[in-house]
């Protein structure tokens, strides 16, 4: 006799007729077979991931630690399953001119964002609101780490830091700082603009987000700000929060929106591509 799963399923209804446990049909997702290699040609390192599709699928991303490769990208195919090595290779051989635009593209972003804004890992300057502070560190056997701006003419921030800190702790420190400074300056900017505009905030919070500068959450008047803020200049911080609290006026980005900004922000145009001059990455 032939038994299928279903044909078990009620011999076993049939020989236990109040079983115990409940028999559940396990959901039956299709595995995919996945294979991941690295291959090497010249200078290139390649993840190769090999699953069941027809293409092959290039692309190139920002290395990540732990993955030795030149320069500071990474190379990405995704390939059929029984495609071999060399024909992966003389693909990306012919890709060659589309990666080496690619790296250099990434390349420059990164350098673009590290000579800007790059974090206090081993930077002997920092953006405070669009200004650039020199770091002046002093390690010390104190137990309590703090930061400030110090000194008149050309003020600096003094990070004073136990000896026992690791770095992460260096960089912890530096964004609590960071929203400190951020938190008293949006408040201010929310009470004056909130007057002129004659809305009411429900909530502010500060979080470091990868795509956006700043969202209303209009129902509940509830607005987000984004931390990478505090190191751009005060009249960008001041449009964000123009641009936020005006969506408690208007929600969309339509025409009466962007009269709205015009009345209250008349150049917030520039301010806009003094914003967007450095992406967020
Ligand atoms: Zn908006």
């Amino acid at each position: 006799m032939h038994l299928n799963f279903a044909g078990l399923r009620k011999l076993k209804a049939a020989l236990f007729p109040q079983p115990e446990i409940k028999l559940k049909k396990k959901r039956t997702k299709r595995t995919k077979r996945v294979l991941a290699s690295r291959l090497t040609l010249g200078t290139f390192e390649i993840l190769v991931t090999r699953r069941s599709t027809k293409y092959m699928r290039l692309s190139i991303a920002e290395h990540k630690a732990g993955f030795t490769n030149s320069g500071n990208s990474v190379l990405k195919i995704t390939a059929p399953l029984r495609l071999s090595d060399q024909a992966i290779l003389d693909f990306v051989a012919k890709k060659s001119r589309w990666i080496a635009h690619h790296q250099n593209k990434l390349q420059l972003k990164s350098e673009r964002y590290a000579r800007n804004y790059g974090g206090v890992l081993g930077a002997t300057s920092i953006r405070h609101f669009g200004l650039r502070r020199q770091i002046i560190t002093n390690r010390s056997s104190i137990r309590a780490a703090s930061i400030k701006i110090v000194g008149g003419v050309e003020p600096h921030v003094q990070f004073s830091i136990p000896d026992s800190y690791s770095a992460a702790q260096r960089e912890l420190l530096l964004w609590g700082w960071y929203n400190t400074e951020l938190t008293l300056l949006a408040t201010s900017m929310i009470t004056k603009w909130s007057a002129i505009m004659q809305v009411q905030v429900g909530s502010v919070k500060l979080r470091r987000m990868k795509t956006r500068w700043g969202s209303c959450h209009t129902s509940s008047a509830k607005i987000m700000l984004n931390l990478e803020l505090a190191r751009r200049p005060k009249r960008c911080v001041e449009f964000v929060v123009v641009h936020e609290l005006v969506h408690l006026l208007e929600h969309g980005h339509t025409r009466r929106f962007y009269a709205l900004m015009d009345k209250f922000l008349p150049n917030w145009r520039q301010t806009k591509a003094v914003l967007d001059s450095v992406p967020l990455r």
